[in-house]
């Protein structure tokens, strides 16, 4: 037990049948079917392989993609092939959820089998909207098919996603209700590591915050300066973008366009509010790059262009970004500062993470998207902490409640230890 959690330390698990739920959400390159980033698969690997090592039916669950990038949902069949080579075991992928041909398939298995589901995101009971629009109680989200179907096939419930953890959905926080729970050894290490910087975080600390999950980085926004976790809050990418419309900027037909079509016209309005409330802390792009035909072109904001989408931040923005990070006490990065995926709309993020690797101060980068923009630019040996988890990490930071946390902790006073 740690944190009022079970670990894996405290089950038997040999020849028993664990649902082990991981975030191996990557992102893909769809064209050539590959994975583009695999640090979050990575990250689990050592429960995987404990788990089978010590003679238990692995079942794995996981996602693949949200609906803000509806795009990016994708079968889990590259990330099997990713787990077999790292893992150095056989591992079964198995296209399917909780239909009767997972249900075969987990029969069949024997002690130390790996097996990996299909993703849990093509059950409609598992999308994100569900946790935005219908918020289910974790005891109704018990009561989903996905949770009805798999936990009578299962001893044990292993959540190892901590980068999913703020997460109110059916495999995150349902089977918990039912089944003895644990947490995995990702789960356990990030959740040491991010409760001790939470005890005393150096001043200033500095938020930055850019990436395109709106709707999650206004929330943990407004928290994490009505809190008081952040001192300064530098804004980039599709965030800085929606502050500049509430700040009523014109950036452009284009990228306002953009904005409505992505259904986000909502988080103008969060955006003001949070305005109004702390203008002061947050930091607004004062010019912006966009892209004509391969090359990078800068505007200040006064002069956006009304036909271009504005994919980066501009270099006296990024110049006093670099100044501010580099002299920070602590440093959260989460969401890069633009499309870091093609070169010409790359700058921004790239200054920000080499900033962010040379900074007197702790560094902490969280997010799918934003370790693989450390990746990509080489600098993840000099950051201070590297986390898999974006939204879990910040909303923790931010003195939430992650309910996946809360769910272990009851699952431990009312399912006990025994299997
Ligand atoms: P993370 O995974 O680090 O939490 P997000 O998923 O929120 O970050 O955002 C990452 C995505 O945001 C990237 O695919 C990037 O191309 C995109 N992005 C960044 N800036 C912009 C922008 N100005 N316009 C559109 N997309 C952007
Ligand atoms: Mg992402």
């Amino acid at each position: 037990m740690k944190h009022g959690i079970n670990t894996i330390d405290d089950y038997n698990v040999n020849g028993k049948t664990v649902l082990l739920r991981v975030d191996i959400n990557e992102p893909i390159d769809k064209e050539n079917r590959k994975l583009k980033d695999i640090t979050r698969i990575e990250g689990c690997i050592p429960t995987i392989k404990e788990l089978s090592d010590k003679k238990a039916k692995v079942v794995i669950l996981a996602h693949q993609g949200s609906d803000i990038e509806y795009q990016s949902y994708y079968d889990l069949s590259l990330h099997a092939q990713a787990i077999r080579e790292l893992t150095g075991m056989p591992v079964e992928f198995v296209p399917d959820v909780c239909g009767p041909y997972a249900v075969e398939r987990i029969k069949a298995m024997k002690p130390g089998d790996i097996v990996l589901l299909d993703n849990v995101r093509f059950m409609a009971e598992e999308m994100t909207l569900f946790e935005t629009k219908l918020n289910l109680t974790p005891e109704q989200q018990a009561q989903t098919l996905v949770v009805r179907r798999l936990a009578p096939l299962a001893d044990l419930y292993v959540c190892d996603a901590f980068a999913a953890a703020h997460r109110s959905q059916p495999t995150l926080v349902g089977f918990e209700q039912v089944l003895p729970s644990a947490m995995g050894r990702l789960f356990e290490k990030e959740y040491t590591i991010i409760s001790d910087i939470l005890k005393s975080p150096a001043r200033p600390c500095v938020f930055v915050l850019g990436g395109a999950k709106i709707q999650d980085t206004f929330m943990m926004m407004d928290k994490v300066l009505k809190e008081g976790a952040a001192d300064l809050v530098l804004t980039g990418g599709l965030v800085a973008n929606v502050m500049a419309v509430a700040k009523d900027i014109d950036i452009g037909k284009a990228s306002e366009d953009f904005i409505y079509k992505k259904n986000l016209e909502e988080c103008i309005e969060t955006a003001r509010e949070i305005l109004d409330a702390y203008g002061d802390k947050i930091v607004v792009p004062e010019d912006f790059a966009y892209v004509e035909g391969e090359t990078r072109r800068e505007v200040n904001v006064e002069d956006v262009p009304q036909d271009k989408l504005l994919v980066d931040i501009g270099h006296k923005t990024i110049a006093k970004y670099e100044q501010i990070i580099r002299e920070a006490g602590t440093v959260f990065m989460n969401g890069p500062m633009g499309v870091f995926e093609k070169k010409p709309s790359e700058d921004g993020t790239k200054a920000v993470c080499e900033a962010a690797a040379d900074t007197k101060g702790l560094s902490v980068i969280g997010g799918g998207d934003s370790v693989s923009a450390a990746n990509l630019f080489g600098v993840s040996e000099r950051i201070g902490y590297i986390c898999t988890g974006g939204g879990a990490l910040v909303r923790f930071l931010s003195g939430e409640e992650l309910p996946v946390v809360k769910a272990l902790k009851n699952a431990r006073t009312k399912q006990g230890c025994d299997l």
